[in-house]
């Protein structure tokens, strides 16, 4: 059966039964439509609230499919969306009526011990990479939930439990391999294609699709100190001493305030389902006893109503979290905003959103940055605010009520934030309303911006790859 395809320009472009049956005929991995069985789980993604019915799903096998599938974008015109993990919270890796072009079956992992590379395809999650990783010792800086897919992630930045001892996630970044817009398939590093690999790494996935990334790996655990604090008493008084404390602690030690209601789930104690806490919680990359020992201030910031804080393996932590994310259970929209000073600073803003917050599955979340972060230079990546001592992240999550409303919480939260601002926010954190994509990119890229367009101009300048927070060609 034909089918109609949005193109670049609104218009569709239809792919008739034998050129589908050429398509077939040349791609290894399958092509989905609506008529086909598991259209409905292919175009799933994580966040609840998009829910979108792509005319063609091209799941990729490999280099080959992906160099194919941009191919058949360019020469139909068609509006194409990229998927890796799937996380976008914003929704940028589906389309009503567009191509997918489906990295989900590219998730190959390769670990080389001796280089402490790992190589790793555009579609694998942050999961596989720690599985592979930590049979030798190794991990890549990545997010704290293991489905999160490392592609989206990587290249807007990349914050999780060791940002501070070893860098944003594309910082670490050696090379890749990306598919232009024209289907050329090309090597960036340091020394080849430079200005792209500058923009990669936080420039989001404007310039092609990534099929494979090479990391530097760093030796961490097996086993871990994490802290994980949960206090109900004095959120105020906890929250200012945590922003004491995190204004003390070495590189070693990555450190996030999160407001949040226990869900009623078997991973959380029962004891405490259904609380209003903050959790303090912290890693420390080195040895866990000198960790046990550094991290014991954020276990006695208060009286902890429950403290899960124990030496554990690396990867347990790094899927502490992934049993409240189950895909598509929650509707998402979230804002971020870059602070400077001690995150103290905006502690009644912070503690009394963190209390009235709109549904108890959201948090209001405040991850300490700097350290490493803040070693690379402004304009060394594309990655926007190098600067900022920690971040505000309002992450709305709901099961029920109108969207509108929990949307418009969140950037209210927000917009009361601005005086703590440094004027920046975390694409990576950030969900996608009406007319904010222009606003939202000035303020990722800061600087950056200018430099991004022009690079955006030489690699896309048809703009084919434009669902996403989305630079226009200078
Ligand atoms: C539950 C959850 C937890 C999170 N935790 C963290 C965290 O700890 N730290 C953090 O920094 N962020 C975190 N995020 C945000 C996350 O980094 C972004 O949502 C990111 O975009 C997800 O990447 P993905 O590949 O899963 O997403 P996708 O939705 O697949 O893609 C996101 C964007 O990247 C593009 N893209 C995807 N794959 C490729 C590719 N191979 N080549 C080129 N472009 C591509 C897409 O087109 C889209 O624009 C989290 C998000 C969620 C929902």
């Amino acid at each position: 059966m034909p089918i109609k395809v949005e193109t670049l320009s609104g218009e569709s472009a239809t792919l008739d039964d034998d050129k589908l049956e050429e398509l077939r005929m040349t791609f290894r991995g399958p092509l989905i439509t609506q008529q086909d069985d598991g259209y409905d789980a292919a175009r799933a993604v994580q966040n609840g609230l998009i829910d979108r019915r792509p005319a063609l799903v091209i799941r990729c096998s490999g280099t080959a499919d992906v160099i194919d599938a941009v191919n058949l974008a360019r020469e139909h015109g068609l509006l194409a969306a990229v998927r890796g993990g799937g996380h976008s919270v914003a929704g940028h890796s589906v389309r009503d009526r567009g191509l997918l072009i489906d990295l989900s079956g590219m998730r190959g992992v390769w670990v080389d011990p001796d280089a402490r590379l790992v190589r790793v395809q555009g579609g694998a999650t942050w999961g596989d990479v720690d599985r592979e990783a930590q049979a030798f010792g190794l991990a890549v800086p990545g997010g704290i939930v293991s489905t999160t897919g490392v592609a989206g992630l990587t290249l807007g930045g990349g914050i999780g439990w060791l940002h501070r001892k070893y860098g944003l996630s594309c910082d670490n970044l050696r090379a890749v391999e990306i598919v232009t817009a024209d289907g050329r398939l090309l090597r960036a590093d340091r020394s080849e294609n430079e200005d792209l690999f500058w923009a990669l790494r936080g420039g989001g996935g404007n310039f092609g699709v990534v099929t494979s990334f090479e990391f530097t790996a760093h030796p961490v655990g097996p086993t871990v100190m994490c802290a994980v604090p949960i206090y109900a008493e004095d959120p105020g008084e906890v929250f200012r001493a945590w922003s004491d404390w995190a204004e003390t602690v070495p590189d070693e030690v990555t450190t996030r305030a999160i407001f949040w209601t226990i869900p009623q789930d078997p991973h959380m104690p029962p004891q405490i389902h259904g609380r209003q806490v903050l959790i303090t919680g912290a890693l420390y990359a080195g040895p866990p006893e000198e960790g046990e020992k550094i991290l014991q201030p954020v276990r006695r910031l208060g009286t902890p109503l429950a403290d899960l804080s124990a030496p554990m393996p690396y990867r347990m932590f790094q899927s502490a979290f992934d049993f409240f994310f189950a895909k598509g259970a929650l509707s998402s929209y979230w804002k971020s905003l870059f602070m400077s000073g001690p995150p103290g600073r905006a502690a009644d803003l912070i503690v009394r959103y963190g209390l009235e917050r709109n549904a108890p599955q959201s948090m209001v979340h405040v991850p300490l940055l700097g350290g490493a972060v803040s070693r690379v230079g402004p304009d060394e990546t594309a990655y926007g605010d190098r600067d900022a001592t920690s971040m505000l992240s309002v992450d709305g999550n709901w099961v029920d009520g109108d969207p509108a409303e929990h949307v418009a919480w969140v950037r209210h939260v927000i917009s009361q934030a601005e005086e703590f601002s440094t004027g920046g926010t975390y694409l990576n954190f950030d969900g996608d309303g009406p007319g904010e994509g222009p606003e939202l990119v000035q303020a990722a890229f800061g600087d950056n911006l200018r430099r991004l367009t022009e690079i955006k101009r030489r690699y896309d300048p048809q703009n084919l790859f434009r669902l996403n927070a989305n630079i226009s060609p200078a």
